[in-house]
C-alpha cells in the first residue's frame, strides 16, 4: 500500500503560482477527489513519484506513450535531434518524412500540416472547412472533446436541433451560435440536422470512437449516415483522431469503420510524447491553406525537429507486422481479467476495447447495457468509480482520474504488470462487495 504525504506538500506548493496547481484541469483529481501524484520520471510501463513509488501506468500521458515511457529508440532520436539544434523556423526534411508516413498509412490523407497540439489541429480543420465551403455552421457531438478552441467548447442548446450554448465562460454566445451539438451515435439526429440546416453546414467534427466519455465505439450506421449526409450536402467530414489515430490500429478508427473522412486531425502518438498535432486530408481541401490558398494557419514551432524525429523513430515500431495485434491481446487480457474479478464480486461492470485502448463503465446494475452515448455515461455510478480509482492507486496502479476518460496500454506492459493489475482490482472489488 503506497502511503505518502509528499504529494500533498507538492500540490500545496504548486497551487501557489499555478491555478489549481495544474496546467490542465483533469490532472487536479477534481472528479475523484484526493491529491494528484507528482511524477518525476518514467520508464516502460511505469511512472515514479518523487519518492520513487512505482505505478503501473494506464494513462500514458493521455495517449501518446504507446511504446512505453522513455523508449530507448525515441530518447536516442530526441538526444540526437537536440544536439543538432532545437528549432530553425525553416522547412526541415523531418517534417516531410512524417507527412509522407502519415499519408502512406492513412489513405484518406493526401496532404498534411503539422501543429503543436491537438487543439490547434481541430481549430485549424474547422477554419479550413469554413474557408473551403464558404459556410459558417459546424456540427459536433455531445460528449466529444476536440480541444479548447472557442467554437468547440459548446454544448447542445435548450432544444434538440437548436443552436449551441458555450460550455466555458469567455466563449461569446455569438461564436457558439454557429455550433450545432447532436447526440452521439444517433443516425436519425444527423439526418434531421441536415434536413434543417443542410446548406449552411461547413463541416461535422466527430471523435470516430469517443475517448472523452470513457470509450464508446459507435454503430457502423452512425458513421455511414455521417458520410452519406456530408457528401449529399457538400459538408466537410472531419474525423478527430487525435486520440484514436495510430492507437486503435495503425489506420485509426477510419480503417476500423471503412470510412474516408475529408479531413483528419492527429496529435498525441505522432509526437511520441513531445508537443504535436496535425491535420490533413483531401488535396483539394488542403490546398485552400496559406500559402496555397486564403485560409490562414501557422505556428512558430510547428513541425519542430525534436517532435518530428521522435515521431519518425516511433513510426518504425508501429509499422512492424503484428504490433497492434500484440497490443490488442494485452488489452483483452487486462480487461477480461478485470471483468472476471468484477463478476466474482457482483460489481456491475461493462467494457469496450479496440487496439491499445479500453473503457470501463460501472453501470447501475447487472441489467444495464454498455453505455452508447453521453447521457448513458453520466448515469454510471461515479461513487463506485472513485472508490475503484483510489483503491487501485493505493496499490500502485494509475488509471485515468476521471470516469469520462479512456485507458491506454503500451507495448511495454508485461504479463506481470497485467496480472498485478487484475489482482489489485480483485482486492478492491472484494472490499467493495
Ligand atoms: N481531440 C481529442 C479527441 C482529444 O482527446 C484531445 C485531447 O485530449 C484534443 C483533441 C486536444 O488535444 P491537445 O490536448 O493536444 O490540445
Amino acid at each position: 500500500m503506497i502511503m505518502s504525504t509528499k504529494n500533498e506538500q507538492l500540490f500545496a506548493q504548486a497551487r501557489k503560482h499555478i491555478p489549481g496547481g495544474v496546467n490542465s484541469p483533469v490532472r487536479a483529481f477534481a472528479g475523484v477527489g484526493g491529491t494528484p501524484i507528482f511524477i518525476h520520471r518514467a520508464e516502460g510501463s511505469k511512472i515514479y513519484d518523487t519518492e520513487d513509488n512505482a505505478y503501473i501506468d494506464y494513462v500514458g500521458s493521455w495517449g501518446p506513450m504507446i511504446l512505453g515511457h522513455a523508449h530507448p529508440k525515441v530518447i536516442d532520436a530526441v538526444k540526437r535531434a537536440a544536439e543538432d539544434g532545437l528549432s530553425f523556423g525553416t522547412p526541415t526534411p523531418f517534417e516531410t518524412t512524417v507527412a509522407d508516413k502519415i499519408c502512406e498509412i492513412v489513405p484518406s490523407v493526401e496532404m498534411v500540416r503539422m501543429t503543436n497540439s491537438g487543439t490547434e489541429a481541430t481549430m485549424s480543420a474547422i477554419r479550413l472547412a469554413r474557408g473551403y465551403t464558404g459556410r459558417d455552421k459546424i456540427v459536433k457531438f455531445e460528449g466529444c472533446y476536440h480541444g479548447h478552441s472557442d467554437s468547440l467548447l459548446v454544448k447542445a442548446g435548450s432544444g434538440m436541433l437548436d443552436i449551441g450554448e458555450p460550455t466555458s465562460k469567455g466563449v461569446p454566445a455569438d461564436f457558439a451560435k454557429h455550433t450545432i451539438t447532436l447526440p452521439y451515435n444517433d443516425p436519425q439526429a444527423i439526418k434531421d440536422c441536415f434536413e434543417k440546416w443542410g446548406e449552411d453546414i461547413a463541416g461535422v467534427i466527430v471523435e470516430p470512437i469517443a475517448g472523452n466519455m470513457n470509450m464508446i465505439i459507435p454503430e457502423q450506421d452512425f458513421h455511414d449516415t455521417l458520410r452519406e449526409q456530408c457528401t449529399a450536402h457538400g459538408a466537410v467530414l472531419i474525423f478527430d483522431e487525435v486520440m484514436t489515430g495510430f492507437r486503435v490500429g495503425l489506420g485509426g478508427a477510419q480503417a476500423h469503420f471503412g470510412i474516408e473522412p475529408d479531413l483528419t486531425c492527429f496529435g498525441k502518438i505522432i509526437g511520441a510524447g513531445l508537443p504535436v498535432g496535425a491535420f490533413g486530408g483531401k488535396e483539394e481541401i488542403m490546398s485552400c491553406i496559406a500559402p496555397l490558398g486564403g485560409v490562414y494557419q501557422a505556428g512558430t514551432l510547428s513541425g519542430n525537429p525534436l517532435a518530428m524525429r521522435a515521431g519518425i523513430a516511433m513510426f518504425e515500431d508501429l509499422t512492424v507486422d503484428g504490433f497492434y495485434d500484440t497490443l490488442a491481446d494485452k488489452v483483452t487480457k487486462l480487461v477480461d481479467g478485470i471483468q472476471a474479478a468484477a463478476d466474482r464480486h457482483g460489481i456491475a461492470l461493462r467494457t469496450n476495447t479496440l487496439g491499445g485502448m479500453f473503457g470501463m463503465f460501472f453501470v447501475q446494475d447487472e441489467n444495464s447495457t454498455t453505455p452508447s452515448n453521453f447521457d448513458e455515461v453520466t448515469q454510471c455510478d461515479m461513487t463506485i468509480f472513485n472508490t475503484f480509482f483510489h483503491g487501485m492507486l493505493a496499490q500502485g496502479i494509475y488509471l485515468a482520474p476521471s470516469a469520462y476518460e479512456a485507458g491506454f496500454i503500451s507495448s511495454k506492459h508485461t504479463d506481470a504488470d497485467i496480472d498485478a493489475t487484475i489482482n489489485a482490482a480483485d482486492a478492491v472489488f472484494a472490499r467493495m462487495a
